[in-house]
């Protein structure tokens, strides 16, 4: 089952304590994209300027994702710029242009607009009513957003939720958005303005989905090498919804896999810059590190008999 995907699509500059890249292709969208498509195609929608380097993406569409949806305007990309901090988990955004991302007005190509598994990326929470508006009758929708809109547009936000079945933002964004410190309450304040469930990334420890009476912890994929997390949240969505619309479904099984397989194709985002370890990454290796999620988690529940003599 396809699924629709509206976000950014950005040049980034990013530093880290390991070397720095300079206006590389990333965006919501495009890491969505570059993870989603191991499981299920994927219809992008977004739009760049003329200083885009389509080529770059060529590789994307070979493998599925269908990027008629993504406009050229004239003008600058949505450009942004951050810096990690030593340990990683921590990023100070030095400079975020909209450009092109300013006058957006998506428009969704009526091919698109059957879409039942629909992802909005991380962009003006107006853009993503917008979107929702022109899609006929999503099964599930799911929406990403961070603290510049949770500043910035909090109204709309506020109002979109109401038309989300599941959140995904990380720790300190859940905690803005709910004005409340806990997480378990943080998330149940989400609920109660619509989404059935919140997903709570925490980087490199990990993820926790909220459904209405249960829960579900996936770790973060211990990796010996960290090198740039820059698009690890929406490679985990990418993961997530590539899984959940390839089954189907919204079952507590699908919901539970689907989070390791997120937490697996998030931490392939930080292993190079962009999304350069997509590339050349193979369905035997994202399988392989699923199965070492389940070798890391799994224990027993009794201590069997030859244990105790
Ligand atoms: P993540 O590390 O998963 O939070 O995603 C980082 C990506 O989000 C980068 O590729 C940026 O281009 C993009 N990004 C950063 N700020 C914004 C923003 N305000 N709106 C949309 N996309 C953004």
């Amino acid at each position: 089952m396809s699924i629709l995907c509206v976000g950014s699509v950005a040049l980034d500059s990013v530093e880290t304590p390991f070397g720095a890249a300079e206006r590389v292709v990333g965006g919501s969208a495009v890491y969505f994209a570059a993870a989603a498509t191991f499981f299920n195609p994927v219809q992008v929608v977004g739009v760049v300027g003329d200083d885009y380097p389509m080529a770059d993406l060529d590789f994307l569409a070979s493998r599925g994702a269908d990027l008629s949806g993504v406009e050229r305007a004239r003008g600058e990309s949505f450009f942004w710029a951050g810096r990690y901090h030593y340990d990683l988990n921590t990023r100070d955004t030095l400079e975020t242009r909209l450009g092109v991302f300013a006058d957006f007005e998506p428009k969704i190509p009526d091919g698109f607009r059957d879409a039942r598994f629909v992802f909005l990326g991380n962009i003006d929470p107006m853009l993503q009513h917008d979107v929702l508006d022109q899609v006929r009758s999503p099964q599930v929708v799911a929406c990403d957003t961070m603290n510049f809109w949770i500043d910035g547009n909090r109204d709309a936000l506020l109002a979109l939720l109401a038309r989300v079945d599941i959140l995904m933002v990380n720790d300190e964004e859940v905690r803005q958005l709910a004005g409340e410190a806990n997480l378990l309450r943080a998330a149940r304040w989400v609920q109660e303005r619509g989404p059935e469930v919140v997903i709570v990334k925490k980087g490199e420890h990990g993820a926790i989905l909220f459904a209405k009476d249960w829960l579900f912890y996936a770790p973060g994929y211990p990796l010996e090498e960290v090198f740039d997390p820059t698009g690890a949240g929406d490679s985990f969505a990418g993961g997530f919804m590539g899984h959940l619309a390839r089954a189907g479904s919204m079952r507590p099984t699908d919901l539970r896999r689907a989070m390791v397989y997120g937490s697996a194709l998030g931490s392939y985002a930080c292993e190079r810059f962009s999304i350069d370890r997509f590339r050349d990454l193979s369905d035997r290796a994202v399988h392989g590190r699923v199965e070492e999620f389940r070798r890391i988690t799994a224990f027993e529940t009794q201590v069997s008999v030859e244990e105790h003599v």
